[in-house]
């Protein structure tokens, strides 16, 4: 799913020189570092982050009366699209996944949630301003679980509503298990416009693999890889793991050499967030295996390097990206934003997201579909849409969304363009803020001057602390002990 519309300021050319921004030693990461800031802290793909939505339905009121705005109400007044559609179904279990997704072998299940998902879209109809759709992403689960007669239904069903294949510059990706997808599935996505897959990997050690229920080799990886190139995706991308169970350096470091070898175009490398209190799936691991906080550190140290050597340019907090590729230029043009998926390329004006559980976006704030699957199909059929909660942004809520983003994309935030916003000092809007900063600039995570703050080497491994020094509502008296630890 997809966020944030926000202006961004170019990196300077220190900043984007990603060798020398990830040189850090685990030496240089104190054990005292790791304790003081590896704990539970937000990953900063919306601002405010998902957890802090309220009550929100089409049909409710809100504070301001039934007839205030809607963050949905800004869609008229867009002039370019992001649309996600999410579908969470699966053919088994990853012990590791903390996904919305259903596991099931009954198919009839998927194309019964299709015409719910047309359904929905129908309800934008006349709420969207006709705009050409520039990203359209298929995510879940497993959007290829869908057969390639539902994919294309699904795809020509959309274009019946939105302006899909406006030519020029678009990005249209699908989220593809390796394990499941077939060549000619490849076909009809390009028939139908995507031009980017993105493959869940995690690891390739068998081992790993077992521990995670999730057997995948490195040749079905090279051959989809290579159908994929051969039909004209014009970018692959993987999705690794780092901290899952039974992972060392070692192993962690044979996998990235089979990556390096397989030469896809982008590349995350998330934290493994071990959460089995909050998520069922991962009680199947044993606790036992997970690697501590300093080996996991050890680990992403040596996958960084190891990428950063062969070649891959780090943006952000986790992605790796080819030189040559549009999102290594987007970092080095101060495009670079964030969404739900991660880091991105600047995105649409507005993001539609449908299906169970889907995150939508205007300027004016955010909306989010009911999770489960019969409160989903049960608010579609009675009312076209499923919204239960959502965000409407205020004018602070705007300054510090546009704050958090600049530093978990650029790695720096230039204080006199925070002052053009604000119309007010920096210093004294965010005097508390820089107050809870002020342990993580005296740590050096932090560089602090008349003009600006930017992230260094050794700030980068905790870049969700640092933007968490901005976030209002988290130091509005919640707990932080919801959200993944940082190491
Ligand atoms: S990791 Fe992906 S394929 Fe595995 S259960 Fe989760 S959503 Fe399904």
């Amino acid at each position: 799913m997809a966020v944030n519309p926000l202006d961004s300021a170019p990196l300077s050319e220190s900043d984007s020189n990603t060798t020398a921004n990830t040189r850090a030693s685990s030496g240089e990461l104190s054990s005292a570092l790791l304790t003081r800031y590896a704990g539970p802290c937000p990953r900063y793909t919306s601002y405010p982050t998902a957890d802090r939505f309220t009550d929100l339905s089409a049909g409710s009121a809100t504070a301001a009366g039934a007839d205030a705005r809607k963050p949905w109400d800004a869609l008229q007044d867009i002039n370019t699209l992001s649309l996600y559609v999410h579908i969470p179904f699966c053919r088994s279990l990853c012990y590791f996944c903390a996904c919305n997704k259903v596991i099931t072998q009954q198919y009839g299940l998927a194309s019964s949630y299709l015409d719910r998902v047309l359904t929905e879209a129908q309800w934008y109809r006349e709420k969207v301003a006709r705009v050409p759709v520039t990203q359209l992403h298929l995510g879940g689960g497993t959007p290829t679980y869908l057969n390639d007669g539902d994919l294309t239904r699904l795809v020509q069903g959309l274009g019946d509503i939105f302006d899909l294949n406006p030519g020029g510059d678009v990005e249209y990706s699908v989220e593809a298990d390796p394990r499941v997808l077939e060549p000619e599935t490849l076909d009809t996505l390009r028939g139908l416009g995507f031009n980017r897959l993105s493959m869940g990997i995690q690891d390739f050690n068998p081992e790993v693999q077992r521990a995670i229920n999730r057997i995948c080799s490195p040749e079905q990886v090279r051959g989809l890889t290579e159908a994929a190139r051969e039909r004209g995706f014009g970018s692959i991308s993987y999705d690794l793991i780092y901290g899952l169970p039974g992972q060392d350096v070692a192993s962690l470091e044979r996998t990235i050499d089979t990556v390096v070898e397989l030469a896809p175009d982008r590349i995350a490398l998330y934290h493994y967030a071990h959460l089995p209190h909050r998520f069922k799936a991962q009680r199947l691991i044993s606790s036992d295996l997970i690697p501590p906080p300093q080996a996991k550190i050890d680990m992403q140290l040596a996958a960084t390097r190891r990428l950063t050597d062969a070649g891959y340019q780090f943006l952000g907090m986790d992605h790796f990206a080819r030189p040559d590729d549009p999102l290594a230029r987007a970092t080095k043009d101060g495009r670079l934003a964030r969404n739900f998926q991660g880091y991105t390329l600047m995105p649409a004006d507005a993001l539609v997201g449908l299906g169970a559980s889907a995150i939508s976006y205007s300027r004016d704030g955010y909306w989010q579909n009911h999770h489960g699957q019969k409160e989903y199909a049960t608010a579609i059929g009675e009312r076209g849409e499923a919204i239960c909660r959502g965000w409407q942004l205020d004018t602070d809520d705007r300054v510090r969304q546009w704050v958090i983003m600049e530093l978990m994309c650029h790695l720096r935030l230039d204080k006199r363009e925070v002052e053009r916003r604000l119309g007010s000092p920096f210093e004294d809007y965010f005097a508390q803020d820089l107050a809870r900063l002020r342990p993580l600039v005296a740590d050096g995570l932090v560089l602090e001057s008349r003009e600006d703050l930017v992230v260094s080497e050794r700030g980068r491994w905790f870049l969700r602390n640092i933007a968490a020094a901005f976030d209002r509502h988290l130091h509005a008296g919640a707990s932080a002990a919801q959200y993944s630890r940082v190491l």
